[in-house]
């Protein structure tokens, strides 16, 4: 009987097995996954009863019992009722003298399940091992109970008779169909939750799991589309992969050093795409712990925030800049002049605000429409920004309002408006030049006022109504078109103003005349002179250079003043040709950088010496080293090319400058002209006769004659000497004479040259 009871129990829980794993398929459908489960566990126990075990005619034994509790208490009402519902039917069908009996049992299995079920879900009873068998082995007790007091003859001989084996083999099969039903709920809810969990990792933000070595376990599709690498790319990859150089090894450190602490970190980085581009990104990672409270993964989210970044820069565009020029507008001046105005406060050194507007720019808009007008603009602002240094701000206030703003100008106010004053004068010329409008060339002239502040405690706006104040005097004296808000800058500007006009008018009647000042050699010999400018005013007398050559550099008219200087030198020296005294002199003139840089000046010089006749060999050019630096390979090919026909060169204030050696050998010069300043501080500190020992042994070196200027003492000339300086300048000798004064002093200093000797 046990055998028999073990092969039924065993075929029906194998039954019972594929039939629940079928339905597993149907779990989406609720109810109808349960009518269906409610069906097939009937059926089973149909088929349980089709091979029952038959003890006497009409009374059949069978594991109904199992099944159908277990359908109770584990699948609910539904699959209960169906399944009973199905068992009772067959049994009556069956009928026999067992059928209210059989009919009972499957009752009571069902009810007992649900009973069970019931507890169960509020908590009362578990669903262990041993409980479950209890639940068996007291339902089969009811059934045999049940069996014994059935009121039929042999009732109690067939309970008896069935009672062991029932209660063996029963409830064991309860536990085995229970435990399995609940391990294909578990397995199936495993696997749901595992489909959740797969997919709660594919969303919008990129996610990325790497073990504790950062070696990358895992990365969802997100993650792909932001940084490029598929997963099988990176998969096995240390994370740091995805590092830009943007920032240093401390900002990875502290950001493990956070981590590592509070088991969060989150910030903004820069990364990098598997393409090579960067991009900012929003990054979380979260240590994850086992439950040794080890570290065993880290979990990161990236966000790309590019496009949000962007959107905030077009927001903050269209708040701070002008949307037709892209020039920062009235709103983000304001802010930057309040910052510059504290920046000037704390060095002390003055900045100015320059406020431009364009002549009659209406007259555009209305003649050639508006998109000219744009255009215009456009070009205008484009043409300001390329003439700005990176610290200076040009903005659009409106119309055809700008304004620049410089900084750090100078510590001094005058030098300062000066620079503010050049910088306008430079603008002007740039912002003259022809604009290219469709087939037309427009031109426009503009106004700039000027104010300069150093003050933190000014209020911006004030500051933009000077300049706009001193813009508006520009525009109604059509002279310069510049102006100052200060009256004292203003009288500045005029005075300068007046100079240029001065010494335009100076060097039309010839009024800028050479000094001569005598240089000598050790022995005594007059080896020459150095043509030293001079201003023949006629209402203010004698000028010297300190009074007009820096205001004529910035005019442009320098240039003007050395070729008058060099053609009245070549006629000196023309003239000097004939007289045996004057014959091997030489003549040192001033060059500035402007005229060395004229194309043409070399074809002009060598017009003036073929005209008067003088040889090139008597014509010594003074240049200083820095003009020099501005465009070397244009000034050595000048020089070369002037040295050819032999003029020679000397470096003017030699040593105040930066004295590169690798260009002083370069350059095709002939002598080295100490500055000044050394041979006065000769006396003073060892440094300055350091300095001329090494510029003599330098110029030994390179074959180069050394002279000095400013020698005033015979003790200078003798120190001089000593330091193996052999030619002299200076006012021992000789000050800056007319032409005839020299000539006088020559010939008295030569009578007394040969009488000494
Ligand atoms: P520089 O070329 O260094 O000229 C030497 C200056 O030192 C001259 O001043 C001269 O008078 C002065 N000097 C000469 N010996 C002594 C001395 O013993 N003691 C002192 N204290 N000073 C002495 P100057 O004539 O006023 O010229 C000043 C500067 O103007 C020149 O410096 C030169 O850079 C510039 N310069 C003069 N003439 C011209 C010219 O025709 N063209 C150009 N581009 N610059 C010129
Ligand atoms: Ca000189
Ligand atoms: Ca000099």
């Amino acid at each position: 009987m046990i055998i028999h009871f073990l092969e039924h129990s065993a075929l029906l829980l194998g039954l019972c097995w594929l039939l629940t794993l079928n339905s597993r398929c149907w779990e989406s459908y609720n109810r109808g996954a349960k009518l269906a489960s409610g069906i097939l566990l009937g059926l089973t126990s149909v088929v349980g009863m089709l091979m029952a075990v038959e003890l006497q005619s009409g009374w059949v034994f069978d594991g109904r019992s199992v099944i159908l509790s277990v359908a109770a208490f584990a699948g609910g009402p539904l699959v209960g009722a169906v399944a009973g519902l199905l068992a009772a039917a067959y049994r009556i069908w069956l009928g026999g003298a067992g059928v209210n009996g059989g009919l009972m049992v499957i009752i009571l299995s069902v009810l007992f399940g649900l009973g069970y079920r019931a507890l169960y879900q509020r908590g009362k009873v578990g669903n262990g091992l041993v409980t479950l068998f209890c639940f068996g082995f007291l339902l089969h007790a009811l059934v045999l109970l049940h069996f014994a007091l059935l009121p039929v003859a042999n009732s109690l001989d067939i309970a008896l008779q069935m009672g062991v084996p029932m209660l063996v083999v029963m409830p064991l099969a309860t536990v085995c169909l229970a435990w399995m039903l609940e391990d294909i709920k578990r397995r199936s809810q495993d696997e749901r939750e595992l489909r959740i969990a797969a997919t709660a990792f594919e969303v919008h933000q990129g996610l990325l799991v790497t073990d504790e070595h950062n070696q990358i376990l895992r990365v969802n599709q997100t993650f792909s589309e932001i940084t490029g690498y598929q997963a099988d790319e990176v998969v096995g990859k240390q994370a740091s992969l995805l590092r830009s150089e943007s920032h240093g090894a401390d900002f990875y450190q502290t950001m493990w050093q956070q981590l590592l602490a509070n088991g969060r970190w989150q910030g903004e980085v820069v990364s990098r795409r598997k393409n090579g581009d960067t991009y900012p990104e929003w990054l979380s990672i979260s240590a994850v712990r086992n439950n040794k409270g080890e570290i065993s993964h880290y979990v990161s989210s990236l966000e790309d925030m590019t496009e949000r970044k962007a959107t905030e820069a077009e927001i903050r565009g269209l708040a701070f800049f002008d949307p037709l020029t892209g020039l920062p507008n009235r709103c983000l001046l304001l802010e930057r002049m309040q910052h510059a105005m504290d920046a000037a406060q704390q060095s002390g050194r003055y900045g100015a605000l320059l406020f431009l507007d364009l002549d009659s720019f209406k007259s555009v808009n209305d003649l050639h429409g508006r998109g000219a007008g744009d255009n215009l603009l456009c070009q205008v602002a484009e043409r300001l920004n390329r003439a700005m240094y990176a610290s200076d701000t040009a903005a659009r206030l409106g119309a055809d309002e700008f304004v620049i703003m410089l900084e750090n100008l100078s510590s001094t106010r005058q030098h300062a408006a000066r620079r503010a004053e050049q910088y306008a004068m430079r603008l002007k010329q740039r912002l003259h030049q022809p604009y290219p409008i469709e087939q037309l060339e427009l031109h426009r002239g503009v106004s700039i006022g000027i104010t300069l502040f150093n003050n933190a405690n000014t209020v911006a706006d004030t500051l933009l109504q000077e300049a706009e104040l001193a813009m508006n005097q520009a525009k109604a004296s059509l002279r310069q078109g510049v102006r100052f808000f200060d009256p004292a800058m203003q009288e500045a500007v005029n005075t300068r103003l007046l100079l240029e006009e001065d010494i335009q008018r100076g060097l039309q009647a010839q009024e800028f005349i050479p000094y001569f000042q005598p240089q000598l050699d050790d022995r005594g010999q007059v080896l020459g002179a150095e043509t030293l400018a001079r201003w023949q005013h006629p209402t203010r007398g004698l000028l010297a250079p300190a009074a007009f050559i820096e205001v004529a550099e910035q005019a442009g008219m320098v240039e003007l003043i050395d070729l008058q200087m060099l053609r009245q030198a070549c006629l000196q020296l023309a003239m000097w040709q004939s007289t045996p005294s004057t014959a091997p002199l030489a003549l040192a003139v001033n060059l500035s950088a402007r005229l060395l840089y004229q194309p043409n000046f070399v074809a002009t010089l060598l017009a003036y010496l073929a005209e008067s006749g003088a040889d090139p060999h008597r014509l010594k050019l003074e240049l200083t080293e820095t003009m020099l630096l501005d465009d070397v390979s244009t000034a050595i090919a000048r020089m070369q090319e002037l040295r050819d026909h032999g003029i020679r060169f000397s470096i003017d204030d030699f040593g105040t400058g930066y004295s590169s050696l690798a260009y002083l050998q370069k350059l095709p010069i002939n002598q080295l002209k100490i500055d000044q300043s050394f041979v006065r501080e000769l006396n003073e500190n060892g440094s300055s006769e350091a300095i001329i020992k090494a510029i003599c042994a330098l110029a030994d070196s390179l074959q180069l004659e050394v002279i000095a200027e400013g020698v005033e003492t015979n003790q200078q000339r003798l120190q001089l000497l000593a330091l193996n300086c052999r030619r002299f300048q200076g006012y021992l000798f000789g000050r800056p004479m007319p032409l005839a004064e020299f000539e006088c002093w020559l010939a008295a200093h030569q009578t007394a040259n040969q009488t000494i000797s």
